[in-house]
């Protein structure tokens, strides 16, 4: 089954909800970056409220980032989510394994930290940019993101978030439920939402049984009006072209370093870990272009 996200109005409109799987792309993700179980779960938590923040967006050309760094062992976790479903990211430790003694469960509160933000770009071609920014509630990330729709763009939401991993540290299932109150929503639509919120409970436990999530929309949501159905997936927009223009804007003192000391430069893609390599006489026309551009 691919990866999609439903977006969809219940209580006669008065709730929208966004339902997504995400689990071939966490799994895709996994293998990009050797993530290791718990890296693997606070990336694809990420990725996962990241392609549902993507489905959000007004036109294709926009794009939004998410940033967290919660001062834990994971470092940085940087995700880009794009209207069209494809979504990106990485993490600054991807070797990072610790179960909670107590439950059993992946540790991710504890590698990603609270002692840090959240922080929400939307790239809309605009000047004035959308950047909200929130302390961490917990750093399990449902509950950050909660805060963050709630606090920055006032929309009271509920946010459940999950990815199950096997032995063999395969994603087996992962997705995201974002349940938002519409202006018009009144106190019973609220208590109803969270008392469907503690009815569906793991949310990637729910995908483990019922891969199809446009027939799990319905099971969970017998009232659900659906608006749009987009497939997601991991993909990297990087290229030879963006990498070379990213060399160019380092001085020729630099570039002729690499030439002196490494005959040519191999530069890695962070989002997806693409190398690139430019050899000797690639370097030296970057320093021809430089001086050429200069002139
Ligand atoms: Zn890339």
């Amino acid at each position: 089954m691919t990866d999609k996200l439903i977006k969809g109005l219940i209580r006669n409109k008065k709730v929208r909800v966004y339902l997504c799987k995400t689990t071939d792309l966490c799994e895709l993700a996994r293998v990009k970056h050797d993530l290791w179980p718990t890296s693997l779960a606070a990336l694809g938590r990420v990725l996962s409220v990241t392609a549902i923040l993507g489905g959000m967006l007004k036109n294709d050309d926009e794009k939004v980032t998410v940033h967290i760094n919660g001062n834990g062992p994971i470092g940085t976790i940087m995700t880009d989510g794009y209207k069209d479903g494809h979504v990106r990211g990485f993490v600054g430790d991807p070797h990072l394994m610790l179960v909670d003694n107590h439950t059993n469960k992946l540790a991710v509160g504890v590698i990603v930290g609270k002692d840090g933000y959240l922080r929400v770009i939307k790239d809309t071609g605009l000047k004035d940019d959308f950047a909200g920014t929130v302390k961490l509630i917990s750093g399990e990330i449902g509950e950050d993101f909660a805060y963050y729709f709630t606090v920055s763009e006032q929309i009271p939401t509920a946010v459940s978030v999950g990815v199950l991993v096997d032995e063999k540290n395969s994603v087996i299932a992962a997705g995201a439920l974002v349940i938002q109150m519409m202006p018009d929503a009144n106190e019973d639509d609220i208590v109803y939402s969270e008392e469907l919120i503690k009815d569906i409970g793991s949310i990637s436990q729910q995908i483990l049984n019922q891969q199809d999530v446009s027939k799990l929309a319905i099971k969970l949501f017998k009232d659900i009006e659906i608006l749009e159905e987009t497939e997601l997936s991991f993909r990297c927009d990087c290229s030879l072209e963006k990498m070379y223009s990213a060399l160019i804007t380092l001085s020729s003192k630099d570039i002729q370093d690499m030439i002196d000391q490494d005959h040519g430069c191999e530069i890695v893609c962070q989002y997806c870990n693409k190398k690139y390599y430019f050899n000797e006489d690639k370097l030296k026309e970057i320093i021809v272009e430089k001086a050429v551009n200069n002139r």
